[in-house]
């Protein structure tokens, strides 16, 4: 049997960015399932850092982080843009990114059109970019957490999927097929599958819901060097678009389909619905697609992370929730989520953007 002062259950980029801020201090060990860290939602993200989506919190949480992510993440242009009837959501996002002190500019459709060539004219009757956002090396991210780990002494077990977790005495023995370890902290950093980590521990779940989100991938028009072009986002319903490279667009419908927990797959609908999307607010011809794929976002019911300790469950710390934004909001959560497995003062900074450990904590979901 390993014996170690925290175990973190999921090697994605919350499980990761957890344990590498740990580790200096405690004895740590990740057990991760799969045979590589960030297989599942970590490793199917679009990787961009941005203002337009998620709710006050979690915009809160990517500001906290900006400086952080741009370690790996390099400045990227986001063009959210609006239909006529979509002003007032613009309006909305304009206060959001002023609030922030963004770097960004009101600016109307011949400018977004100079920007952004192919949009067609009535797709955007106005728009807002955003300077300072960013893309993001999320492989490196990814590595970086796993380098810092190990440097500091804690282990990343692949390979390692979870089969039961039973009390012992006033810690934890958790299974996995080759081994089992004991630890009096149990870190649920396992994404969709976060309920189910809960219910094997005997927490209460917290209603964790995984939503599919669909990506296709398909080249850019012959001869269009389109690596400058931003991120481009429909303030409402619609779709998104982004260079991957010189030659290839990246683009999904912001799909969220609720599925159950499990190894993600494109549908046929849903790729052709990005494509469409894209082909109605563009001139992109979308004759070819080079590869899709999906991933989950895994969402608690009111869109918060959930990070903190279960109430009556002394030593289970949950650490979920990261919907749609796990990555732009790591830095900072990582920092809030290691304060609470290691019992030390929520982070000044956060707290003073009006942030607290109440903010996340699972009580507020019954759990
Ligand atoms: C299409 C798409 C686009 C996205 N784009 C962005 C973006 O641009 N920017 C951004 O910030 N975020 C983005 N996200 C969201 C981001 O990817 C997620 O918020 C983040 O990856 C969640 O990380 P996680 O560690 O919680 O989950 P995961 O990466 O899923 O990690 C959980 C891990 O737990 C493991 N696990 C589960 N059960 C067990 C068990 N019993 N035993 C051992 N291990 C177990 C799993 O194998 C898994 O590796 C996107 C997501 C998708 C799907």
């Amino acid at each position: 049997m390993q014996t170690a002062d925290v175990v973190v259950i999921g090697g994605g980029i919350a499980g990761l960015s957890l344990a590498a801020r740990i580790a200096p201090h405690a004895r740590v060990v990740v057990l991760e399932g799969e045979s590589a860290p960030g297989y599942h939602a970590s490793g199917r993200s679009v990787a961009f850092a941005h203002y337009g989506l998620g709710n006050e919190p979690v915009r809160t949480l990517t500001a906290l982080s900006m400086a952080e992510l741009a370690v790996h993440g390099s400045v990227h242009p986001a063009l959210h843009i609006a239909a006529a009837e979509e002003i007032a959501a613009l309006d909305a996002l304009e206060a959001v990114h002023r609030h922030y002190g963004c770097d960004y500019a009101r600016i109307g459709a011949d400018e977004a059109h100079a920007l952004m060539p192919a949009l067609r004219p009535d797709a955007c009757a106005a728009a807002l970019i955003d300077h300072g956002s960013l893309k993001l090396d999320t492989h490196a991210m990814l590595q970086a957490h796993v380098a810092g780990l190990k440097a500091a002494g804690g282990t990343l077990v692949t390979g390692a999927r979870v089969g039961a977790i039973a009390r012992d005495g006033d810690g934890w023995r958790v299974e996995t097929v080759g081994e089992t370890y004991a630890a009096p902290v149990l870190v649920n950093a396992a994404g969709a599958w976060a309920d189910a980590i809960a219910r094997m521990a005997g927490a209460r779940p917290i209603g964790i819901e995984p939503r599919r989100r669909t990506v296709i991938s398909f080249p850019a028009p012959e001869g269009e060097d389109v690596h400058a072009w931003p991120f481009t986002k429909t303030v409402g319903e619609g779709f998104y678009l982004l260079p991957e490279g010189r030659s290839q667009l990246l683009a999904s419908s912001m799909d969220q389909t609720p599925s159950d927990p499990c190894d993600a797959a494109p549908e046929e609908l849903d790729i052709a619905i990005a494509a469409d999307r894209v082909e109605q607010a563009t001139t992109l011809p979308i004759r070819r697609i080079s590869h899709s794929w999906a991933g989950l976002r895994s969402f608690a019911p009111d869109e918060l992370p959930v990070v903190g300790e279960a109430a009556e469950v002394p030593g289970f710390i949950w650490c979920a929730g990261q919907g749609g934004a796990g990555f732009q909001t790591a830095p900072a959560l990582s920092r809030i989520a290691a304060a609470a497995v290691l019992g030390l003062a929520f982070p000044k900074d956060a707290a003073a953007a009006g942030l607290s450990f109440k903010s996340f904590s699972p009580a507020r979901l019954g759990a």
